[in-house]
Protein backbone atom coordinates (compact mmCIF):
# COMPACT_ATOMS: atom_id res chain seq x y z
CA UNK A 1 0.00 0.00 0.00
CA UNK A 2 2.98 2.16 0.69
CA UNK A 3 4.86 1.85 -2.40
CA UNK A 4 1.38 2.60 -4.40
CA UNK A 5 0.72 5.64 -2.43
CA UNK A 6 4.41 6.42 -3.15
CA UNK A 7 3.70 5.88 -6.90
CA UNK A 8 0.19 8.00 -7.14
CA UNK A 9 2.69 10.60 -5.32
CA UNK A 10 4.89 10.69 -8.08
CA UNK A 11 2.38 10.70 -10.59
CA UNK A 12 0.42 13.65 -8.94
CA UNK A 13 3.68 15.26 -9.06
CA UNK A 14 4.65 14.88 -12.31
CA UNK A 15 1.13 15.97 -13.51
CA UNK A 16 1.13 19.02 -11.35
CA UNK A 17 4.26 19.97 -13.05
CA UNK A 18 3.16 19.49 -17.14
CA UNK A 19 -0.01 21.49 -15.77
CA UNK A 20 2.41 24.22 -14.00
CA UNK A 21 4.39 24.37 -17.15
CA UNK A 22 1.57 24.95 -19.30
CA UNK A 23 0.33 27.37 -17.76
CA UNK A 24 3.75 29.60 -17.36
CA UNK A 25 3.86 28.89 -21.58
CA UNK A 26 0.21 29.86 -21.64
CA UNK A 27 0.86 32.83 -19.98
CA UNK A 28 4.69 34.18 -21.35
CA UNK A 29 2.63 33.56 -24.62
CA UNK A 30 -0.96 35.29 -23.87
CA UNK A 31 1.78 38.33 -22.61
CA UNK A 32 2.50 38.80 -26.12
CA UNK A 33 -0.28 37.69 -28.24
CA UNK A 34 -1.81 41.39 -29.03
CA UNK A 35 1.20 42.90 -30.01
CA UNK A 36 1.86 39.72 -31.94
CA UNK A 37 -1.09 40.03 -33.70
CA UNK A 38 -2.56 36.92 -32.30
CA UNK A 39 -6.01 37.36 -31.46
CA UNK A 40 -8.53 37.38 -33.33
CA UNK A 41 -12.47 37.54 -33.07
CA UNK A 42 -15.36 35.66 -34.61
CA UNK A 43 -18.29 36.64 -34.61
CA UNK A 44 -22.26 34.96 -34.11
CA UNK A 45 -25.25 36.62 -35.63
CA UNK A 46 -28.17 37.59 -33.16
CA UNK A 47 -30.78 36.71 -34.88
CA UNK A 48 -34.56 38.65 -34.35
CA UNK A 49 -36.94 35.37 -34.51
CA UNK A 50 -39.90 37.33 -35.48
CA UNK A 51 -38.43 38.78 -38.94
CA UNK A 52 -35.55 36.14 -38.75
CA UNK A 53 -33.30 39.04 -39.98
CA UNK A 54 -29.71 39.27 -38.24
CA UNK A 55 -29.38 42.46 -35.72
CA UNK A 56 -26.73 41.92 -33.90
CA UNK A 57 -23.63 40.22 -33.47
CA UNK A 58 -21.61 38.58 -30.27
CA UNK A 59 -18.16 39.19 -30.77
CA UNK A 60 -15.96 35.60 -29.47
CA UNK A 61 -11.98 35.61 -28.70
CA UNK A 62 -10.07 33.38 -30.23
CA UNK A 63 -6.28 33.14 -29.55
CA UNK A 64 -3.44 31.60 -32.67
CA UNK A 65 -0.07 31.36 -30.95
CA UNK A 66 2.32 31.74 -34.08
CA UNK A 67 2.10 28.07 -35.16
CA UNK A 68 0.36 26.18 -32.74
CA UNK A 69 -3.40 25.48 -32.16
CA UNK A 70 -6.05 27.78 -32.02
CA UNK A 71 -6.91 28.23 -28.28
CA UNK A 72 -10.62 29.01 -27.34
CA UNK A 73 -11.17 31.20 -24.54
CA UNK A 74 -11.84 28.71 -21.75
CA UNK A 75 -8.44 27.93 -21.89
CA UNK A 76 -7.11 31.10 -21.47
CA UNK A 77 -9.58 34.27 -20.41
CA UNK A 78 -9.04 32.81 -16.75
CA UNK A 79 -5.43 33.12 -16.62
CA UNK A 80 -5.79 36.73 -18.79
CA UNK A 81 -7.80 37.46 -15.03
CA UNK A 82 -5.37 36.34 -12.71
CA UNK A 83 -2.34 37.65 -14.41
CA UNK A 84 -4.46 40.90 -14.98
CA UNK A 85 -4.00 40.80 -19.00
CA UNK A 86 -7.31 41.11 -19.09
CA UNK A 87 -7.60 44.49 -19.33
CA UNK A 88 -5.60 45.30 -21.94
CA UNK A 89 -6.70 42.37 -23.95
CA UNK A 90 -10.40 43.51 -23.21
CA UNK A 91 -9.66 46.94 -24.76
CA UNK A 92 -8.39 44.95 -27.82
CA UNK A 93 -11.36 43.51 -28.09
CA UNK A 94 -13.46 46.10 -27.60
CA UNK A 95 -12.01 48.74 -30.28
CA UNK A 96 -11.98 45.26 -33.01
CA UNK A 97 -15.04 44.93 -32.61
CA UNK A 98 -16.31 48.77 -33.07
CA UNK A 99 -13.83 48.88 -35.05
CA UNK A 100 -15.62 46.05 -37.23
CA UNK A 101 -19.14 47.82 -36.75
CA UNK A 102 -17.97 50.79 -38.17
CA UNK A 103 -16.88 49.10 -41.17
CA UNK A 104 -20.08 46.72 -41.52
CA UNK A 105 -21.65 50.46 -41.64
CA UNK A 106 -19.87 51.87 -43.89
CA UNK A 107 -20.32 48.64 -46.35
CA UNK A 108 -23.44 48.84 -46.35
CA UNK A 109 -23.51 44.96 -45.61
CA UNK A 110 -25.68 45.59 -42.00
CA UNK A 111 -26.66 47.69 -39.60
CA UNK A 112 -25.71 45.45 -36.74
CA UNK A 113 -25.41 45.85 -32.91
CA UNK A 114 -21.94 44.55 -31.82
CA UNK A 115 -22.09 42.86 -28.39
CA UNK A 116 -18.82 42.46 -26.09
CA UNK A 117 -17.89 40.24 -23.14
CA UNK A 118 -17.22 42.00 -20.33
CA UNK A 119 -14.91 39.85 -17.87
CA UNK A 120 -14.94 40.33 -14.02
CA UNK A 121 -12.27 42.33 -13.68
CA UNK A 122 -12.48 44.18 -16.77
CA UNK A 123 -15.90 45.11 -15.04
CA UNK A 124 -14.15 46.09 -11.75
CA UNK A 125 -11.32 48.21 -13.55
CA UNK A 126 -11.58 51.79 -12.88
CA UNK A 127 -11.72 53.85 -15.53
CA UNK A 128 -13.92 51.32 -17.48
CA UNK A 129 -16.17 53.80 -18.24
CA UNK A 130 -13.83 56.57 -19.54
CA UNK A 131 -11.76 53.68 -21.48
CA UNK A 132 -14.83 52.57 -23.56
CA UNK A 133 -16.00 55.98 -24.19
CA UNK A 134 -12.29 56.55 -25.06
CA UNK A 135 -13.05 53.34 -27.78
CA UNK A 136 -16.28 54.72 -28.72
CA UNK A 137 -14.97 58.06 -30.03
CA UNK A 138 -11.74 56.58 -31.25
CA UNK A 139 -13.72 54.01 -33.85
CA UNK A 140 -16.55 56.30 -34.21
CA UNK A 141 -19.02 53.35 -33.41
CA UNK A 142 -22.37 54.72 -31.70
CA UNK A 143 -22.79 53.93 -28.51
CA UNK A 144 -26.08 52.35 -28.97
CA UNK A 145 -24.44 50.26 -31.31
CA UNK A 146 -22.55 48.72 -28.87
CA UNK A 147 -23.63 46.26 -26.09
CA UNK A 148 -21.52 44.77 -23.21
CA UNK A 149 -22.72 41.77 -21.83
CA UNK A 150 -21.70 41.32 -18.47
CA UNK A 151 -22.66 37.61 -16.02
CA UNK A 152 -25.13 37.79 -13.92
CA UNK A 153 -22.33 36.52 -10.93
CA UNK A 154 -20.41 39.25 -11.54
CA UNK A 155 -23.40 41.90 -11.22
CA UNK A 156 -24.84 39.71 -7.77
CA UNK A 157 -21.17 39.61 -5.94
CA UNK A 158 -20.96 43.58 -5.65
CA UNK A 159 -24.56 44.65 -6.75
CA UNK A 160 -24.46 48.09 -5.23
CA UNK A 161 -21.23 49.17 -6.68
CA UNK A 162 -22.44 47.05 -9.88
CA UNK A 163 -25.74 49.06 -10.40
CA UNK A 164 -23.20 52.47 -10.57
CA UNK A 165 -20.98 51.25 -12.86
CA UNK A 166 -23.87 50.05 -14.94
CA UNK A 167 -25.07 53.38 -14.72
CA UNK A 168 -22.50 55.13 -15.81
CA UNK A 169 -22.09 53.14 -18.87
CA UNK A 170 -25.77 53.10 -19.61
CA UNK A 171 -25.88 57.45 -19.14
CA UNK A 172 -23.42 56.95 -22.41
CA UNK A 173 -26.14 55.08 -24.70
CA UNK A 174 -24.41 51.86 -24.41
CA UNK A 175 -26.50 48.81 -24.34
CA UNK A 176 -26.08 46.23 -21.22
CA UNK A 177 -27.19 42.70 -20.85
CA UNK A 178 -27.21 39.99 -18.51
CA UNK A 179 -25.20 36.97 -19.71
CA UNK A 180 -25.84 32.99 -18.38
CA UNK A 181 -28.99 34.41 -16.86
CA UNK A 182 -30.25 31.88 -14.60
CA UNK A 183 -27.25 30.28 -13.39
CA UNK A 184 -26.65 32.28 -10.95
CA UNK A 185 -28.81 34.04 -8.25
CA UNK A 186 -30.55 37.29 -8.83
CA UNK A 187 -33.47 38.23 -7.03
CA UNK A 188 -36.11 40.20 -8.87
CA UNK A 189 -35.57 43.16 -6.96
CA UNK A 190 -31.48 43.61 -8.03
CA UNK A 191 -32.57 42.66 -11.22
CA UNK A 192 -34.97 46.03 -11.37
CA UNK A 193 -31.93 47.97 -9.91
CA UNK A 194 -29.65 47.38 -12.77
CA UNK A 195 -30.05 49.75 -16.06
CA UNK A 196 -30.01 46.49 -18.27
CA UNK A 197 -31.95 46.09 -21.71
CA UNK A 198 -31.35 42.54 -22.53
CA UNK A 199 -31.09 39.09 -20.74
CA UNK A 200 -29.31 36.03 -22.42
CA UNK A 201 -31.20 32.86 -21.26
CA UNK A 202 -28.14 30.33 -20.36
CA UNK A 203 -27.60 27.22 -22.84
CA UNK A 204 -27.95 25.15 -20.51
CA UNK A 205 -31.82 26.05 -20.46
CA UNK A 206 -32.29 25.52 -24.35
CA UNK A 207 -30.57 22.67 -25.09
CA UNK A 208 -33.20 20.39 -23.78
CA UNK A 209 -36.49 22.37 -24.71
CA UNK A 210 -39.17 21.60 -25.30
CA UNK A 211 -38.85 17.99 -24.68
CA UNK A 212 -37.77 18.41 -21.06
CA UNK A 213 -40.84 20.39 -19.60
CA UNK A 214 -38.85 21.96 -16.50
CA UNK A 215 -36.83 23.83 -18.90
CA UNK A 216 -39.80 24.93 -21.11
CA UNK A 217 -41.05 26.16 -18.29
CA UNK A 218 -38.02 28.45 -16.94
CA UNK A 219 -37.26 29.12 -20.39
CA UNK A 220 -41.18 30.66 -20.35
CA UNK A 221 -41.17 32.39 -17.12
CA UNK A 222 -37.69 34.19 -17.68
CA UNK A 223 -39.30 35.39 -21.19
CA UNK A 224 -42.21 36.91 -19.46
CA UNK A 225 -40.62 37.95 -16.73
CA UNK A 226 -38.12 40.03 -18.99
CA UNK A 227 -40.81 41.48 -21.21
CA UNK A 228 -42.76 42.35 -17.89
CA UNK A 229 -39.58 44.52 -17.25
CA UNK A 230 -39.54 45.77 -20.85
CA UNK A 231 -36.46 44.06 -21.24
CA UNK A 232 -35.31 42.06 -24.17
CA UNK A 233 -34.76 38.46 -24.18
CA UNK A 234 -31.83 36.59 -25.93
CA UNK A 235 -31.41 32.79 -26.25
CA UNK A 236 -27.92 31.19 -26.26
CA UNK A 237 -26.86 27.98 -28.22
CA UNK A 238 -30.03 27.73 -30.57
CA UNK A 239 -29.26 24.44 -32.17
CA UNK A 240 -32.35 22.97 -33.72
CA UNK A 241 -35.60 24.42 -35.60
CA UNK A 242 -37.77 22.39 -32.84
CA UNK A 243 -35.73 24.87 -30.90
CA UNK A 244 -36.42 27.92 -32.49
CA UNK A 245 -39.88 27.33 -33.02
CA UNK A 246 -40.72 26.93 -29.22
CA UNK A 247 -38.75 30.09 -28.25
CA UNK A 248 -40.24 31.92 -31.10
CA UNK A 249 -44.12 30.77 -29.68
CA UNK A 250 -43.06 31.74 -25.89
CA UNK A 251 -41.82 35.13 -28.14
CA UNK A 252 -38.10 35.22 -27.16
CA UNK A 253 -36.91 38.19 -29.14
CA UNK A 254 -33.51 36.98 -30.35
CA UNK A 255 -31.89 34.06 -30.75
CA UNK A 256 -28.21 32.78 -31.28
CA UNK A 257 -26.76 29.38 -32.03
CA UNK A 258 -25.22 26.88 -34.20
CA UNK A 259 -28.98 26.35 -35.95
CA UNK A 260 -28.16 29.50 -37.30
CA UNK A 261 -24.53 30.24 -37.15
CA UNK A 262 -21.18 29.18 -35.30
CA UNK A 263 -19.08 32.43 -34.67
CA UNK A 264 -17.29 33.06 -37.83
CA UNK A 265 -14.51 35.10 -39.29
CA UNK A 266 -16.04 38.96 -39.96
CA UNK A 267 -15.12 38.23 -43.86
CA UNK A 268 -17.59 34.89 -43.67
CA UNK A 269 -20.13 37.03 -41.86
CA UNK A 270 -19.84 39.78 -44.85
CA UNK A 271 -19.88 36.53 -47.34
CA UNK A 272 -23.13 35.55 -45.83
CA UNK A 273 -24.92 38.84 -46.38
CA UNK A 274 -23.69 39.02 -49.45
CA UNK A 275 -25.06 35.76 -50.67
CA UNK A 276 -27.90 35.91 -48.62
CA UNK A 277 -27.90 33.83 -46.18
CA UNK A 278 -28.22 35.71 -43.79
CA UNK A 279 -31.35 38.45 -44.02
CA UNK A 280 -30.61 42.12 -43.05
P1 LIG B 1 -20.45 33.08 -23.63
O1 LIG B 1 -20.33 34.56 -23.57
O2 LIG B 1 -21.57 32.44 -22.91
O3 LIG B 1 -20.45 32.74 -25.18
C1 LIG B 1 -21.21 31.71 -25.77
C2 LIG B 1 -20.38 30.49 -26.05
O4 LIG B 1 -21.24 29.47 -26.59
C3 LIG B 1 -19.30 30.70 -27.09
O5 LIG B 1 -18.19 29.85 -26.77
C4 LIG B 1 -19.98 30.20 -28.38
O6 LIG B 1 -19.08 29.81 -29.38
C5 LIG B 1 -20.76 29.04 -27.85
N1 LIG B 1 -21.93 28.74 -28.67
C6 LIG B 1 -22.62 29.55 -29.49
N2 LIG B 1 -23.67 28.92 -30.06
C7 LIG B 1 -23.65 27.65 -29.58
C8 LIG B 1 -24.50 26.50 -29.81
O7 LIG B 1 -25.48 26.53 -30.54
N3 LIG B 1 -24.16 25.38 -29.11
C9 LIG B 1 -23.10 25.31 -28.28
N4 LIG B 1 -22.83 24.15 -27.67
N5 LIG B 1 -22.27 26.37 -28.06
C10 LIG B 1 -22.55 27.54 -28.69
P2 LIG B 1 -16.70 30.41 -26.85
O8 LIG B 1 -16.54 31.26 -28.07
O9 LIG B 1 -15.79 29.24 -26.68
O10 LIG B 1 -16.59 31.34 -25.58
C11 LIG B 1 -16.66 30.81 -24.29
C12 LIG B 1 -16.74 31.89 -23.24
O11 LIG B 1 -15.54 32.66 -23.19
C13 LIG B 1 -17.85 32.92 -23.50
O12 LIG B 1 -19.09 32.40 -23.07
C14 LIG B 1 -17.35 34.08 -22.69
O13 LIG B 1 -17.70 33.92 -21.33
C15 LIG B 1 -15.85 33.97 -22.82
N6 LIG B 1 -15.37 34.91 -23.85
C16 LIG B 1 -15.34 34.79 -25.19
N7 LIG B 1 -14.83 35.90 -25.77
C17 LIG B 1 -14.55 36.76 -24.77
C18 LIG B 1 -13.99 38.09 -24.72
O14 LIG B 1 -13.70 38.74 -25.74
N8 LIG B 1 -13.82 38.65 -23.49
C19 LIG B 1 -14.17 37.98 -22.34
N9 LIG B 1 -13.97 38.61 -21.17
N10 LIG B 1 -14.69 36.75 -22.35
C20 LIG B 1 -14.88 36.14 -23.55
CA1 LIG C 1 -21.63 36.24 -23.95
CA1 LIG D 1 -23.59 33.28 -22.34
CA1 LIG E 1 -21.15 30.96 -20.74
Amino acid sequence: AKALGRGNYQFYCEEMNARTLDRLTLESGLRHAVERGELQLMYQPQIDLASGKMIGAEALLRWQPNGQRLVMPDAFIAIAEETGLIVSIGEWVLRTACSQQVAWHRAELADVRVAVNLSARQFRQHGLDAMVARVLADTGCPASYLELEITETVLMERPDSAAQTLQRLSDMGVQLAIDDFGTGYSSLSYLKRFPIHALKIDRSFVCDIPADTDDAAIAGAVIALAHSMGLTVVAEGVETVQQRDFLRELRCDLAQGYYFSEPISATSLANKFIHGEIQK
